[in-house]
């Protein structure tokens, strides 16, 4: 259950070490909730780590607090350390971080799928991202937001609603940005940082996009990032799904990734089929509308078990 508003202020307030992490391949609403969250503790002159098992995209490097990021083997902490959970529905999506939180944990998440793990939860599934509750927090407890939070807000806000795209986007995703803007974030300075990418890349997309398949009457497409395919993409696939998704007529994209001959990383995004059920099925969770899971198969095995289960429900 929830805590109140003012419990969660006055945690975070208690605590002189905290160590701040999120979900594994961290995306811009876990890492830009963890930085602002960071530059407003560590103006309180704590001692605050951020923690990431996991290699963060260098285009996020323009966010103040970037090289705050550290991996789990840098840090030390006891159960003094208060653990703040962010973006992430249970400890299982935090990877070797999990290891770390030795003492009680807060979860601030925005996930249908939460599983209710923490000491304090603060959990909004009706909110577009964990940094739309952050920003929420910041102006109830009247903390003025410092422009670089609010660009790190504005970035988590952005990229989970696909910058005010998505069916996630309500008016209060909306006021929360428009606030975050008047308190210096820059929206076309973070657009144009995460939209940057390398002549190479940019010609990569070609290739990329002649690998997207359809299943289903053309409603659900599809596409498998094999070893030979993420030598044109590198490890940071998450930008093509837009691609897929975007094709006329597919309600459910879904992108599998090698990661291992027996583990396959799965996402999936949807107009109108609840694909959290889907993912739901293999262990995994997310949003009505955007979820993931890994299973552990090949690649070929896991995109065939994906598509069965997306053919059932739509
Ligand atoms: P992704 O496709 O990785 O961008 O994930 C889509 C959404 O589902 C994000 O909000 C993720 O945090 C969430 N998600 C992905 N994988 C899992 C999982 N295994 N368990 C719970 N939530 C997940
Ligand atoms: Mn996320
Ligand atoms: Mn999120």
């Amino acid at each position: 259950m929830n805590s109140s508003i003012q419990e969660i202020r006055h945690v975070l307030e208690q605590y002189d070490r905290i160590m701040i992490t999120a979900h594994v391949s961290p995306d811009g609403d876990a890492i830009g909730s963890t930085l602002a969250l960071y530059g407003w503790l560590h103006s309180l002159h704590k001692e605050v780590v951020v923690v990431f098992d996991d290699d963060v995209d260098e285009k996020f490097n323009f966010l103040q607090d970037y090289e705050a990021i550290q991996k789990p083997e840098d840090i030390q902490t006891d159960d003094s350390w208060l653990t703040v959970v962010l973006d992430a529905t249970d400890m299982n999506r935090l990877g070797h971080a999990a290891d770390l939180a030795k003492g009680k944990i807060l979860n601030i998440d925005h996930h249908i799928s939460n599983q209710h793990f923490a000491d304090w939860e603060y959990i909004r599934p009706d909110f577009a991202a964990a940094g739309e509750i952050l920003t929420y927090l910041f102006l109830t407890w009247n903390i003025p937001i410092e422009a670089a939070w609010a660009d790190a807000l504005y970035l988590a806000v952005a990229t989970d609603c696909g910058f005010f795209k998505f069916s996630n986007t309500t008016g209060h995703t909306l006021r929360m940005a428009g606030a975050l803007v008047d308190a210096g974030a820059h929206p076309n300075i973070i657009s144009e940082h995460l939209d940057a990418r390398s002549l190479a890349k940019m010609q990569a997309l070609g290739e990329v996009l002649q690998h997207i398949e359809l299943f289903g009457s053309n409603a659900v497409a599809g596409l498998a990032f094999t070893p030979e395919l993420m030598q044109y993409t590198g490890e940071h696939t998450g930008s093509y799904m837009d691609y897929v998704r975007n094709i006329k007529g597919v309600d459910v994209a879904f992108t599998v990734k090698f990661v291992s001959d027996t583990e396959t990383r799965v996402s999936l995004r949807s107009k109108t089929v609840d694909v959290n059920a889907i993912a739901a099925v293999f262990g995994g969770g997310g949003h009505v509308r955007a979820a993931g899971c890994t299973i552990a198969s090949s690649l070929e095995d896991a995109k065939k078990m994906v598509v069965k289960e997306i053919l059932k429900a739509i």
